[in-house]
């Protein structure tokens, strides 16, 4: 995860959202459970223009994994507070994000702890929070921090394969810097990592890594 700053509300939620969320919220007591409630009322969020903006606020990477979307897997429209919990904010702008499917489907579900809420990228300093172990690929909290372990057990951040992509990166990263130290041009290889990270992912491997040089 890394923070990144929310962009414009796209004109359809703008438009929109107000008269969505009341259609929305006549039918919740409807329903025996949201999940029965017709998707014409809840999936009016993915608009083409909300796809849009929320790539391009994560630069095509995932909000929690932080792995390039489109490549081995569709992107999607997150709601970090579950819709089905929290039905008032099925088209809140402030509590879309996109996500993979993987972080989406297999792990964060509607999973919420409200005593310790995950980490919102676009409003909490993630880096204060959470750091990667290099030596062992893994995301752990800083200080121990509950919000940290919630997002972390939450979104999957150390599932097998992505620990593993994440040491691939890291044994690369070591190699590349010993010849740059070697060659005396490790500014360069700063600015190197830096770009790599945006076309890569995985940004707060590649920025916790500059840290320790
Ligand atoms: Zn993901």
């Amino acid at each position: 995860m890394h923070k990144v700053n929310r962009g414009i509300k796209p004109k359809s939620l703008n438009d929109n959202a107000t008269k969505w969320t009341r259609e929305l919220l006549v039918q919740v007591p409807l329903n025996k459970t949201f999940t029965d409630i017709p998707s014409k009322y809840v999936n009016k969020y993915k608009q083409e223009d909300v796809k849009q903006v929320l790539t391009q606020m994560y630069e095509g990477l995932c909000c929690y994994c932080e792995s390039p979307i489109g490549v081995q897997t569709y992107e999607q429209i997150e709601h970090l507070k579950p819709k089905s919990i929290f039905p008032r904010f099925c088209f809140e702008w402030n509590n879309l994000h996109l996500s993979c499917q993987i972080c989406n489907i297999s792990y964060k579900k509607a999973n919420w702890d409200n005593d310790n809420p995950i980490l919102d990228p676009t409003v909490d300093n993630i880096e204060d929070f959470i750091e990667i172990d290099l030596e062992s690929g893994e995301i752990i909290p800083i200080s121990n921090n509950e919000r940290a372990n919630t997002t972390i057990e939450h979104t999957g951040l150390n599932r097998v394969n992505l620990v593993k992509r994440r040491n691939s990166i890291i044994i690369i990263m070591k190699k590349l810097l010993k010849i740059a130290v070697n060659a005396n041009e490790i500014e360069e290889f700063k600015e190197i990592l830096e770009t790599m990270s945006v076309d890569m992912g995985y940004k707060l491997l590649f920025s916790s890594f500059i840290k320790k040089i």
